[in-house]
């Protein structure tokens, strides 16, 4: 049995509806993320989850039980947000140790829990502090030690790093997963951002107007997206007009992309021959060679032009200019010693794919 089920649940505002028939499983365990783009229904979700909002239809189900209308208080579930929301006026120690207070926990077994959640987020030294003495990062640790303490069944979080910079987020990123691991409660994760999302999560639902576009692990939403909207959403993506020329009964397919000619694909079920839609392949998947006699099997081979490099240090985007004005973005490493640019602007290309490189749309 899942620990969290979300059921086909429906939230109205007026006339407008911000989370339109959501069903999603949460296994045990679980670091589960709600990405999408603002105003997408997450965090409404988030806090139906919580039971500061009720659901118009369908129901949530923590541990079997039916929760949907469940008072915030009595759910086992504690939620995280970006605004950290400490009690100013109070010790780190008294701030986590609140909700075993509330609860009257004996003093020695809330000293102890307290203690083991301190080290938990590596604050064991700052306990007599008060939020102002810390720093962004210290003072969301805390939020979420005192959200753990009394381990819940569900921990959410809204947004938790958005307020942190770039390099403070990240290190961030590597303490949530590596909390999560040691206390083993089931996170559920709302944010906009794909990166923070493909780093920390075991499955992400990508919502997009109230409703869930893909749920699946970060590598196939990456890889595989399975519509347009994914395909933009989460980083940069080829996406490219084309038609289905052919299905063989191997799970493959021959579609025609408009510039670069006929290549096989990976077909799945439900295709039609002469359907039209869009091949999407990320940047990183593409080769780029100067001189490429002869092809491999199953791989693309055409020919095409440097328009543009956007040289970035790491890596190199080579926009590349195929037939009747298509252009495709290949980025590669620069990896190679010396200045490593590989092309440069009008260079002839060979380029190559895979042909499980991409998804057709
Ligand atoms: P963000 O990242 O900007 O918070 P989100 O994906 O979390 O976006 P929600 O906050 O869930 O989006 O909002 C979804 C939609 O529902 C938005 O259009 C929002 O304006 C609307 N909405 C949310 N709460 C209310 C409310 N209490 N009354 C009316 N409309 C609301």
């Amino acid at each position: 049995m899942a620990l969290l089920e979300i059921r086909n649940v429906v939230k109205r505002f007026g006339d407008f509806t911000a989370v339109n028939g959501v069903s999603i499983s949460v296994e045990a365990g679980e670091f589960f993320t709600l990405l999408g783009p603002s105003g997408c229904g997450k965090t409404t979700l988030l806090r139906m989850l919580a039971g500061f909002e009720q659901p118009d239809a369908g129901q949530i189900l923590l541990d079997g039980q039916d929760v949907s209308t469940v008072p915030p208080e009595k759910r086992p579930v504690h939620t995280v947000f970006q605004s950290y929301a400490l009690f100013p006026h109070m010790t780190v120690r008294d701030n986590i140790a609140f909700p075993l207070k509330m609860a009257k926990w004996p003093a020695d077994k809330l000293q102890a829990q307290v203690d083991e959640l301190l080290e938990d987020v590596r604050l064991t030294q700052f306990g007599a502090r008060f939020p102002h003495e810390l720093s962004g990062g210290q003072r969301q640790r805390v939020a979420i030690a005192r959200a753990l303490v009394d381990r819940p069944r569900l921990l959410l979080l809204d947004e938790p790093l958005s307020a942190l910079d770039a390099k403070l987020r990240e290190q961030m990123q590597i303490e949530l997963i590596d909390l999560q691991k040691e206390v083993g409660v089931t996170f559920v994760y709302v944010t906009h951002d794909q990166g923070e999302a493909l780093a920390l999560s075991h499955r992400i639902a990508v919502m997009n107007a109230g409703k869930v576009e893909q749920l699946d692990i970060p590598e196939t939403i990456y890889s595989y997206p399975n519509n347009r909207f994914v395909a933009d959403f989460i980083g940069q993506c080829n996406v490219l007009a084309s038609e289905i020329v052919a299905l063989h009964g191997d799970g493959t397919m021959t579609i025609a992309i408009n510039g670069c000619g006929e290549m096989k694909a990976l077909a799945r079920d439900g295709l039609t021959v002469g359907q039209k839609g869009w091949f999407s392949m990320r940047p990183e998947k593409i080769k780029l060679d100067r001189e490429l006699p002869g092809g491999v099997d199953g791989e693309a081979h055409f020919k095409g032009r440097v328009h543009d490099c956007l040289y970035l240090g790491d890596v190199t985007i080579y926009i590349v200019e195929v037939g009747d004005g298509v252009k495709i973005e290949a980025m590669l490493p620069n990896s190679a010693p010396g200045l490593a640019k590989l092309f440069d602007d009008d260079d002839p290309v060979e380029i190559t794919w895979r042909y499980d490189a991409g998804s057709f749309l």
